[in-house]
């Protein structure tokens, strides 16, 4: 059976390129009905970041990419569910403890004592003759002796994994087809650092084949390490699974994408009104091309058409009008009470509806949103394009727009649309949608000199949504004040 494990470190947030490797590890796992593991990589003391586990697995839920086995979230607490478990690193140090001896049993590693110093002053050498920088092996050979002795004397020491001089390791990656590395270019990495705790590269090999894990899928830059892994499992006697290293997600000058250069983290792009099927769908194309022309896809097309066969081995941009385009689909596609109530936390803050005020209004907001939700790439933007809709002191967005309304015959046009509105309550649906005509028959202007200048007069804009559908969510009251002003 297929498995696959994402295994973010908790060092802060999830990266959109961790969240495009999980959607990967998912798409594959539940094509071939196969299981999708949550494993947390936490062995870096130095990196951890509080609450990164729970930020990361609610960033996976609100992407719809759910695992089936691993760390999870439980009101508001971190539990772990599966056979093979823990799946936090941290809590399985005696489990690395029992493989190391292991190795150093059988020779695949040994003890090293050289201080910090020691391999600063080896690497300022190998940097001066320009050497391939690495460890000099040192250690390699110490005594039995000479190793209880100097551990008895309390030295720091850390355990180190002793490839063999000249051999070739070959192993198979389903992108980038076969790989062979010489361990003349490979360093004796270390496994064991002196606090104890596993370096990821002895955790990932041991939990890797502990877990059963058929398909390591990560991002490229563990590329040059994959061949240390390979050994390692050969050293313990284990088959090695299949790896996939995916391209780096890179920014628009081919640099991988960083925070340096905007939004990185998957609740960036929440908060901003991304919706997750859209950043989903985006993610899935970055370095996979589908077969079909398709631009838009499911979650379940994407498990059917997903395949490593079609992933480039070459870094993916991201683009980001590209994601604008997807995401400005979707939320044309939403249902509307959905968009509704993921617009109603913007349209508080932006201190335009006040949250006491939402139940009483949701048909006139959700009325609101239907009329904007077209001419928008986020939902953010909902709330920055209602602006007109909540001031009366109208502002012209251009001087052509001033320009139009001056060279109209507003005066009079307003003033026929002031008596059509005295005749009523309140604006409804047959009063806009029976006002230009009337407004017509009245004035005798028509078509773009009539619809325009009302248009600037009450929104300052010379485009936006259709003028009916806009006076019936400004209504009778606000109109009357625009004209006003207008007419002052
Ligand atoms: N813990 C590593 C990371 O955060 C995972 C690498 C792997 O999947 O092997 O990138």
């Amino acid at each position: 059976m297929v498995r696959v494990r994402f295994a973010p470190s908790p060092t802060g947030y999830l990266h959109i390129g961790g969240l495009r490797t999980a959607l990967y590890d998912y798409l594959f796992a539940k094509q071939n009905g196969g299981k999708f593991i949550l494993r947390v990589e936490d062995t870096d003391r130095t990196r951890f970041v509080d609450d990164s586990i729970e930020n990361l697995v609610k960033a996976m839920e609100w992407a719809g990419i759910g695992h089936d086995e691993g760390v999870f979230i439980e009101d508001g607490k971190m539990v772990e569910r599966g056979e093979y478990g823990p799946y936090v690193q941290s809590e399985r140090l005696h489990i690395y403890r029992e493989y190391m001896d292991k190795l150093l049993e059988s020779g695949d590693a040994y003890y090293c004592f050289c201080s910090k110093e020691r391999l600063e002053a080896i690497r300022e050498e190998q940097k001066s003759k320009q050497m391939m920088l690495g460890y000099d092996g040192h250690c390699r050979d110490l005594s039995a002796e000479e190793v209880k002795s100097r551990i008895e004397a309390g030295e720091e020491y850390v355990i180190r994994l002793k490839l063999p001089e000249n051999e070739d390791i070959t192993f198979h990656d389903l992108i980038r087809g076969t790989i062979t590395m010489n361990t003349k270019d490979l360093d004796d990495q270390v496994l064991m650092k002196s606090d104890g705790f596993p370096t990821y590269h002895m955790a990932v090999v041991v939990d890797d084949y502990l877990m059963k894990i058929t398909h390591v899928v990560r991002g490229e830059e563990w590329l040059p390490s994959a061949p240390k892994h390979v050994y390692l499992f050969k050293a313990f006697g284990w088959d090695a699974p299949e790896f996939v290293h995916l391209p780096t997600v890179l920014n628009s000058e081919k640099k991988k994408l960083s925070k340096r250069h905007g939004d990185v983290a998957v609740e960036d792009f929440k908060s901003k009104g991304y919706l997750p099927e859209a950043l989903v769908n985006y993610l899935a194309l970055i370095g996979w091309s589908p077969e079909s022309n398709n631009e838009f896809f499911t979650m379940e097309e994407l498990v059917s058409e997903f395949s490593f066969d079609r992933v480039s081995n070459a870094g993916g941009v991201f683009d980001k009008q590209k994601l604008d385009w997807v995401n400005g689909h979707y939320i044309r596609e939403a249902d509307l009470d959905r968009l509704t109530e993921l617009a109603i936390p913007y349209l508080i803050e932006s201190g335009e509806i006040d949250s006491a005020d939402v139940e009483n209004r949701y048909d006139w907001i959700k009325a609101l949103v239907a009329i904007l939700k077209d001419r928008v790439s986020t939902v953010a933007e909902i709330s920055e394009k209602a602006k007109f809709v909540f001031e009366n002191n109208i502002e012209f967005e251009t001087e052509e727009a001033e320009q139009t309304i001056k060279e109209s015959q507003i005066i009079e046009i307003l003033a026929a649309l002031e008596e059509e509105l005295s005749a009523i309550d309140e604006i409804d649906e047959e009063f806009s949608k029976g006002i230009m005509k009337a407004l017509q028959k009245k004035t005798g202007v028509k078509g773009k000199n009539l619809f325009m200048p009302i248009r600037i007069a009450i929104t300052g804009q010379q485009h936006g949504p259709d003028l009916d559908k806009i006076m019936l969510v400004i209504g009778k009251e606000n109109l009357l004040k625009r004209i006003e002003v207008v007419k002052s």
